[in-house]
């Protein structure tokens, strides 16, 4: 029941990443601090569609 998502950069709101997750055990909007390359540091992603 994995469904893709993308990761998006709240700062630049590049698209850095895809993932998957299951909505049954996650469901709420996955919020990552992960390493933006256009930033050039770790920023907070956020899920979106
Ligand atoms: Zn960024």
């Amino acid at each position: 029941m994995a469904e893709k998502i993308t990761l998006v950069c709240t700062e630049c709101l590049s698209r850095n990443y895809t993932t998957t997750k299951n909505k049954k055990t996650q469901p709420k909007r996955l919020e990552i601090k992960k390493y933006c390359p256009k930033c050039g540091r770790h920023t907070l992603h956020k899920e979106t569609k």
